[in-house]
């Protein structure tokens, strides 16, 4: 890893022809190569969904892409204004330059979108990159390798296979620039890692993202969008509706709702090839192990428990008002388990999230316009998604990134190429150069001047 390292340090960064090029074969390699990519999602889940799978690995990806094709010249373009007027004619400008070896690290939930949109990015910028994608997605990350092999030199791109010591290895490379994506507690490690050589981070980390559903909204709409947002991957996203706060006067017909929603999109979970299995026994038993210590009549299950050893597919869980000390409450979900807890009202459910840790995202069901204005500017989170779930993260022009102990730095689109390119400050000073004004000896006119 080290050797590889000094090598591309060596070499010059990508030009933009070549990033163009590059980008544009990224985007037919894996268009050719989706069917693949989906079976090695499945295999590695023991079973994912196609259609996610097309949706969230392939198709995301392949939109990133074509956006940044569209703007890439204009995002590479050195922006000129002149300067301050007592410099006047002097000129500033940013002028983006790659800043070297970028290294990303990846988590198993997407397994392949978590490593190519970073790539993206850290391509359009001019990097070479190396990639260290999650153990646990063995199938996707030597799939993903093979793949790259086809449209990167190793030089370009470099693809590291390992365990999780080859994760801690890889983290104290001296890199220009680490994306990781995963969770909080390693992103600690990894930043305390990357700093003996002052690596700067994008953090992209975890928590739980709540969901406000205002008085006045339509239950329906909003549980038929917290179905689809939540079951999707089986809740293994880190953008997943993680609970809901909602009025004790609504609790039962949101209830409802859920369970006649997640009937019509899920009507049998354990052999519906549209719902996901649990990625590995580990996770399948701590999701399990999460509801214990709560009242049976907290726990809703939708669906039976399968009676399958080897099935890792978990029914999709509601939990009526768990205690707030309870695990369930105090740790990210990352499964089909979705509690819901009721306030007083929209003030309390802020109050609620300005208590525990700033969320990835925050999701807000409401028409009002106060209730809007009231949450997006009294509460912190990395995104605020307004009656839809997921699909904010769909959007390549929006910065996607979290705040706190959700995250540090965002990409995507511009901020993607922002964030993986150093905006070197540029000054031009003019042949007419007033500043001998400014320089010592201070007397006479000068002195007059300065005042
Ligand atoms: P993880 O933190 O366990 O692993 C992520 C990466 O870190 C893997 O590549 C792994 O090899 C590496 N790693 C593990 N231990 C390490 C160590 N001690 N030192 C250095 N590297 C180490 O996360 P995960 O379980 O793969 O993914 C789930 C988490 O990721 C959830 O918390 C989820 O919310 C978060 N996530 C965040 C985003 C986002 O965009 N913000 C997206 C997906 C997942």
């Amino acid at each position: 890893m080290h050797k590889q390292l000094e090598t591309m340090k060596q070499l010059p960064p990508l030009s933009l022809d070549m990033r163009v090029n590059k980008l544009k074969r990224l985007a037919k390699t894996i268009k050719a190569n989706q069917s693949k990519i989906i079976e090695a999602v499945n295999t590695d889940f023991s079973h994912r969904s196609s259609e996610e799978s097309q949706l969230a690995e392939v198709m995301v990806c392949l939109d990133e892409i074509k956006h940044t094709l569209k703007h890439i010249k204009q995002w590479t373009k050195n922006k000129v204004w002149h300067a301050n007027w007592k410099f006047f004619p002097s000129k500033c400008a940013i002028s983006p330059q790659a800043k070297g070896v970028v290294g990303i690290m990846s988590p198993w939930n997407y397994p392949f979108n978590l490593v190519i949109e970073p790539l993206i990015a850290a391509i359009a910028a001019g990097n070479r990159v190396m990639i260290k994608p999650s153990e646990m997605t063995p199938n996707t990350a030597q799939l993903t390798r093979n793949l790259l092999a086809e449209v990167f030199t190793n030089d370009e791109v470099f693809v590291v296979l390992g365990d999780v010591s080859v994760a801690d290895s890889f983290s104290r490379l001296p890199l220009d620039h680490i994306l990781f994506t995963g969770s909080t507690q390693v992103g600690k490690i990894v930043m305390k890692n990357a700093s003996e050589n002052l690596v700067p981070l994008t953090l992209e980390l975890g928590g739980k993202s709540p969901v406000i559903i205002d008085d006045n909204y339509s239950i329906n709409r909003a549980a038929q969008s917290i179905v689809q947002g939540k079951w999707f991957n089986a809740g293994q996203t880190c953008i997943a509706p993680d609970y809901i706060l909602i009025n004790q006067s609504r609790q039962e017909e949101l209830v409802a709702a859920l369970k006649k929603y997640t009937a019509i999109s899920y009507p049998d979970y354990e052999f519906n090839d549209d719902y996901s299995a649990i990625i590995n026994q580990n996770h399948f038993q701590r999701l399990n192990q999460m509801l214990s210590g709560l009242a049976e009549e907290h726990i809703i299950k939708l669906g039976q428990d399968s009676t399958q050893a080897t099935c890792r597919k978990m029914p999709p869980t509601l939990v009526i008002t768990p205690p707030k000390d309870h695990p369930v409450m105090q740790n990210e979900i990352f499964g089909p388990i979705l509690p819901i807890i009721t306030v007083a009202g929209v003030d309390e459910a802020i109050d609620h999230i300005n208590s525990q840790a700033k969320p990835l995202t925050l999701y807000l069901f409401s028409h009002s316009k106060q209730t809007i204005k009231a949450v997006r500017e009294g509460t912190q989170s990395g995104s605020l998604a307004i009656n839809e779930t997921l699909v904010h993260f769909a959007q390549e022009g929006l910065p996607f990134g979290g705040i706190g102990a959700s995250g540090m730095g965002s990409y995507h689109g511009y901020q993607g190429f922002v964030a993986m390119s150093h905006m070197k400050s540029v000054y031009y000073q003019s042949k007419i150069n007033v500043n001998p004004m400014v320089r010592a000896p201070f007397t006479g006119l000068k002195k007059k001047i300065l005042g």
